[in-house]
């Protein structure tokens, strides 16, 4: 394996890429593609808005214009927070669209004159894409590029975190780096819910909603992080809703749900 840089060639027995296969993944069609897309400001208000205890995981009171828009509000003080205004949709905005947005939220909660401390703006992938299946043994698919961000949420920094370690001990026991799984009963969760917002856009909020109404915030995070109990997960699940909409899910998406069980990934080459 060589990289060739503009500070000259690089060689090693394997190379690991974080460069995000985009071409790929826009040009397939059979799973579907969404981003998490946001634009954030960092505040300090006039007038005192903010529960310092209480961030805003998703406030969906904000227009859906037929999309999965929501504000996220991580407060630091009554005066200070950051205001996030964030879709789970295939198409970007405008910057001045997003903006808008933050600002009329403000406006509309009495912030009064409102500095804008720094700003942030972000897109990230949300596929069960198999990333898995551009790899060879010596060219491994990290981070994003390799499907480490949950489809479903966009998280990623967490996850990143926990498969690096994970990678690192699986060849630590002498395993192939491209043997490395990260597939779990959750992947065919993110598929079929991905499956949903994409066909209906314009029903994450509800769909949202449902899903923090009828279980605890503990229940969700723990099932958002992967970490629940197949009991605790089922129930979460059976109560998705519209129900009709996960059922039609599993059924259109068999072939992605079989491709992602039983391929194993890797072409397994040089
Ligand atoms: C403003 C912002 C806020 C975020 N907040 C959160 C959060 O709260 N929680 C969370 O989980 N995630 C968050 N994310 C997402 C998270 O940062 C990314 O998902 C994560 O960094 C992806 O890690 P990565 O290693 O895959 O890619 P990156 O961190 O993007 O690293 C990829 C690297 O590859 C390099 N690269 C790209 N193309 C090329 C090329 N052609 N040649 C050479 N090098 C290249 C880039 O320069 C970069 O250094 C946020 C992202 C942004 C932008």
């Amino acid at each position: 394996m060589v990289v060739k840089t503009s500070k000259g060639d690089f060689s090693g027995e394997i190379g690991f890429t974080s460069i995000f296969p985009q071409k790929q993944v826009e040009e397939q069609m059979a799973f579907p593609y969404l981003k998490q897309h946001f634009i954030g400001w960092f505040v300090r208000t006039e007038n005192a808005v903010f529960d310092a205890e209480t961030p805003l995981f998703m406030d969906f009171r904000v227009q859906q214009r037929n999309n999965t828009r929501f504000m996220y509000v991580l407060p630091f003080s009554p005066k200070e927070a950051l205001v996030e205004y964030t879709l789970f949709s295939e198409t970007l905005l405008e910057d001045e669209e997003y903006e808008w947005e933050i600002d009329q939220y403000l406006r509309e909660m009495g912030a009064g004159s409102v500095q804008i401390l720094e700003r942030e703006k972000g897109n990230i992938p949300m596929t069960c894409f198999p990333f898995k299946q551009l790899q060879s043994r010596r060219l491994i698919y990290i981070g994003s590029a390799g499907g480490w961000t949950k489809a479903s949420t966009g998280f990623a920094f967490a996850r990143i975190s926990q498969f690096t370690k994970q990678l690192v001990s699986h060849m630590a026991k002498g395993k192939p780096a491209h043997t490395f799984d990260i597939r779990s009963r959750y992947t065919i969760y993110d598929l079929i819910f991905l499956d949903v917002l994409h066909r209906r856009n314009h029903l994450g909020s509800s769909i949202f909603s449902a899903m923090f109404q009828k279980n605890s915030f503990a229940e969700v995070l723990t099932f958002l992080n992967e970490t629940g109990t197949i009991s605790g997960d089922l129930k979460i699940i059976a109560r998705s809703r519209p129900r009709i909409e996960f059922v039609k899910s599993v059924l259109f998406s068999w072939k992605q749900i079989f491709r992602v069980l039983f391929f194993s990934g890797g072409r397994g080459r040089v």
